[in-house]
């Protein structure tokens, strides 16, 4: 593991913090290449030039990105625009009729030269996206580092190196794919009953040894008994003859 490793803003997170973050989160416009027939000009972001993501708009009416118009305030306190002054506390969200022409824009999907064909509203297509059979998802296997396309997952995990399914010969383990030829069951259950015996043989340790400091501490009770009682038969002694010296 490399020295630095998650760093990977390098000197801009040293001198803004702020800035490298929304450039890593936050995607910067819908490129205006994926839309279906004509985009109003009024729906570009004023920075990037492509179509408006989390749109916010400046008193001047002009519209950014969120991330685009943060950027661009980090350095300037204007409209980039009309350089009318502006900073982050005057930024609006944008107008209802443009939010909503906004959402009915068609767009395709991100994934189209992997083959995906759809194209919806852009107020749906983050959630089409997301369950897209085109996009790229991680094996759900522990261990496996491949990543395919959602309608390969299935195919992938029936051949993954990482999957496991129970011995068939009844030891009760799972055997991963990649380890199936070194299994050997008898080597798996003599492992297990090795720990199982030292196991035991801890166990029993403890419980001699709180048995023994059970009796110890019995023993010790009953000494003092003993003097106890050893000392009342002397006082005992002591008045059976006095008595007898009374009587007689
Ligand atoms: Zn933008
Ligand atoms: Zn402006
Ligand atoms: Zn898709
Ligand atoms: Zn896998
Ligand atoms: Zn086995």
């Amino acid at each position: 593991m490399g020295v630095g490793h998650g760093g990977s803003c390098g000197i801009g997170s040293f001198y803004d913090p702020c800035k490298c973050i929304q450039i890593q989160v936050q995607r910067m416009g819908y490129d205006i290449e994926r839309f279906v027939g004509y985009v109003n000009e009024g729906l570009l972001c004023c920075i990037c030039r492509d179509v408006l993501e989390n749109p916010l708009q400046a008193p001047c009416e002009h519209a950014f990105c969120t991330s685009c118009i943060h950027g661009w305030l980090v350095q300037n306190h204007n409209c980039p625009e009309d350089r009318q002054a502006l900073d982050v506390s005057m930024l609006r969200p944008l107008f209802r009729y443009m939010r909503n022409d906004l959402h009915r824009l068609q767009i395709r999907c991100k994934n189209r030269q992997h083959g995906c064909e759809t194209i919806c509203s852009l107020e749906a297509i983050d959630r089409h996206e997301r369950e897209c059979e085109y996009s790229q998802v991680p094996c759900l296997n522990a261990g496996c580092t491949v990543q395919v396309e959602r309608r390969n997952l299935e195919s992938h995990l029936a051949v993954c190196e990482y999957r496991s399914r129970e011995c068939p010969n009844g030891c009760g383990y799972a055997i991963l794919s990649a380890d199936d030829a070194q299994h050997n069951c008898i080597a798996e259950l003599r492992t297990e009953l090795e720990l199982l015996r030292s196991e035991m043989i801890c166990k029993i340790e403890e419980v001699r040894h709180e048995m023994e400091s059970r009796l110890d501490s019995q023993r010790r009770h009953m000494v003092q008994k003993e003097s106890l009682l050893q000392n009342e038969i002397e006082e005992l002694k002591v008045s059976i003859n006095l008595f007898i010296v009374i009587i007689l």
